[in-house]
């Protein structure tokens, strides 16, 4: 069975984005920083359980 992890466009709910904390393995993000970009949308994001940030980028939007 192929089954798609990651489902590009979909909903913004870091739930569904296949988002995981390498540190801590959760998927409790929340964003703490918002930067539009010429096509495209970068966020920064911190885990809610040991608070590592990460960056993602979203383009299309
Ligand atoms: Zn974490």
């Amino acid at each position: 069975m192929m089954r798609p992890i990651k489902q590009p466009g979909t909903a913004r709910d870091p739930e569904a984005t296949g988002l995981v904390c390498r540190a801590c393995g959760c998927r409790q993000f929340r964003v703490i920083y918002l930067k539009r970009l010429p096509g495209a949308l970068m966020r920064r994001r911190e885990c809610r359980n040991c608070g590592k940030r990460i960056t993602t980028r979203e383009t299309g939007g």
